[in-house]
């Protein structure tokens, strides 16, 4: 008997009436962590009741908190009554069974938080189709009443206009920053990672702040300094959304006779403000300007959504106080940062980090690679009509770009950002809209089909008198309609590269069957504007009804 229970995997103590252990088997010097020798004489130290099975933690030397299941029986000890206490180590158990537990309570916190976000981007989608189109309809129709559709206008009137659409437009911007914050918190915003050339970006980003910083008399260097051969790993439009905000935020608190300018390099030791994963080598975009610097205790905190530091003379009305949000989550999702260093009356350093890349991106220029960061979801036309209306500003970005360095558009080179859009959001608006629409109507004629298409002739012909003023040629109009193609396709494929390709293609399709059209209402509008320099009369515009046109500019009525 004695030798079954020597080797009995669970523990046997046997304690006289006072409590006293008279016997312990191996199994139970190991679950205590003493000997016999130190067990044998001394108190158990925790109550036994017999017949009842009960757990107790005992306090291991070595190895902390054991837990043991207890089971106790009357014997008999030497002829005296004792109890046998058996112990099983049931640590591992219990510790499973907290471990299941755990799991569970974490599923069920995941599943809730799916549940939320699911809703979250449900409320985007719909939002931002609802602010955006009764706002694009807002701008539509002031730039239509601009154009004189209902009538000659007053320099008053005009000027009213123009105010109404400042304010649309400023207010469609607020509204694009704040659905992309929310956009990139609910895990929704593209990201694509390519491999790119610093240069690119940096160029692209200062040709577009230029006119600005020389309107405000600040010297700006038109190249980035550095080194702009250093590539990337990132997503092109994204950096040079980045850098356009970075540099225009250098302009606006530079005064004048002040100095910005970018300066690209690649660097093993990133400066410590930045917050960046472990990568052997990062390229860096440095804005640097000689501004008014933030105040050290605004540092911290101009990261946060709708931070705007007060300093008196120089607030300015425009911003929203998201630009630099929007910045670093971008920055965060494509694998790096963005740091600031800045001093009082000294100027600020914004410095945009980005993995260095490894390998060198095909002729194309920036490779796709397959990583890809939660794409929106292009399931059918009005998705693609839904992306076109969220990336214009890209587009226009793109497009511009492509104008300015084209030299079939003489004449480019010196326009304003708004002399060269002028009318191109709008007709993207409606270009946008008209996918939705079709998708609504299961692509049967309807009024507001036939209305969005009024309007895009509209539009295009007075964009093409517009051109004639600037003294294009035919030619370059039918350039920048090309260029409006390419830069369309490239930003609808690139960000709805998830999606099912087939509504990608049908969308195109539709989108450069609607261009062909619109190129030429443009050339009809160009010719016309050349007859009518002569003719003052001529120049009053076709008396067309805007009443007709009602609900035509809002995709959805
Ligand atoms: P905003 O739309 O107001 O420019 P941002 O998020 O881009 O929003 O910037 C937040 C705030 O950070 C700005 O309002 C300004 O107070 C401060 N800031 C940003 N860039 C600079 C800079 N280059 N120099 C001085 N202050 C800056």
């Amino acid at each position: 008997m004695r030798s079954i229970v020597e080797r009995l995997a669970d523990g046997i103590v046997i304690v006289d009436a006072t409590g006293v252990i008279r016997f312990a088997n191996p199994a139970a010097e190991q679950l205590f962590g003493r000997n016999r020798d130190q067990l044998v004489g001394s108190q158990l130290g925790f109550p036994v009741v017999v017949g009842e099975s009960t757990e107790v933690e005992v306090v291991h030397p070595g190895h902390g908190a054991i837990t043991a299941e207890l089971r106790v029986v009357d014997v008999e000890w030497a002829g005296a009554p004792a109890l046998l206490v058996s112990l099983r180590d049931i640590t591992h158990r219990k510790r499973a069974a907290e471990r299941e537990r755990q799991l569970e309570r974490e599923r069920a916190a995941r599943a809730e938080a799916e549940a939320s976000s699911q809703a979250k981007s449900e409320f985007l989608a719909m939002m931002s189709h609802e602010l955006r189109t009764p706002l694009n309809a807002v701008i539509g129709y002031a730039e239509l009443l601009d154009l004189g559709v209902a009538g000659a206008l007053t320099n008053e009137q005009r000027h009213q206009l123009s105010r109404i659409r400042t304010s649309g437009r400023h207010l469609l911007g607020l509204v694009n920053e704040v659905l992309d914050l929310a956009k990139i918190e609910a895990g929704r915003l593209s990201v694509s990672i390519g491999v790119a050339r610093t240069r690119e970006a940096a160029d692209a980003a200062l040709s577009l702040v230029q006119t600005h910083a020389d309107e405000k008399g600040i010297r700006f260097a038109a190249n980035c300094l550095g080194d702009g051969d250093a590539f990337y790993v990132g997503d092109e439009d994204r950096v040079r959304q980045i850098l356009i905000n970075l540099l225009s935020n250098a302009v606006k608190f530079t005064e004048r006779g002040g100095q910005v300018a970018l300066e690209c390099g690649t660097t093993n030791e990133p400066d410590v403000e930045a917050r960046l994963p472990e990568c052997p080598k990062w390229v860096y975009f440095q804005v640097r300007d000689t501004g008014i610097g933030i105040p050290p205790e605004h540092l911290p905190v101009i990261f946060d959504p709708f931070v705007q530091v007060e300093t008196g003379h120089t607030r300015s009305t425009d911003g929203s106080g998201l630009g630099l949000t929007i910045s670093r989550r971008l920055a965060r999702l494509m694998g790096g940062d963005l740091s600031v260093r800045s001093a009082v009356g000294a100027g600020s350093v914004f410095t945009l980090w980005l993995p260095a890349a490894t390998a060198q991106p095909t002729a194309e220029g920036s490779e796709r690679i397959e990583r890809k960061v939660d794409a929106p979801q292009v399931r059918g036309l009005s998705e693609v009509g839904e992306l076109v209306l969220h990336e214009i500003e890209t587009i226009l970005e793109g497009l511009t770009l492509r104008i300015r360095g084209d030299d079939r558009i003489p004449k480019a080179k010196t326009l304003r950002f708004s002399q060269l859009v002028d009318h191109v959001p709008t007709y993207l608006a409606n270009l946008g809209g008209m996918l939705i629409a079709i998708e609504d109507t299961g692509g049967q004629p309807s009024s507001l089909l036939t209305d969005g298409a009024d309007i895009q002739r509209l539009v295009a012909e007075r964009h093409g008198a517009q051109r004639a003023r600037l003294g294009w040629s035919e030619e370059a109009v039918r350039q920048e309609y090309r260029l409006l193609g390419e830069e369309l396709t490239r930003v609808i494929r690139r960000h709805a590269r998830a999606v099912s390709q087939a509504a990608v293609d049908e969308g195109l399709t539709i989108l450069m069957r609607a261009l062909e059209q619109g190129e030429e209402s443009s050339i009809r509008g160009l010719q016309r504007m050349r007859l009518a320099e002569n003719d003052e009369a001529a120049r009053v515009p076709p008396n067309s009804s805007i009443a007709a046109l009602d609900a035509s500019v809002s995709p959805r009525g």
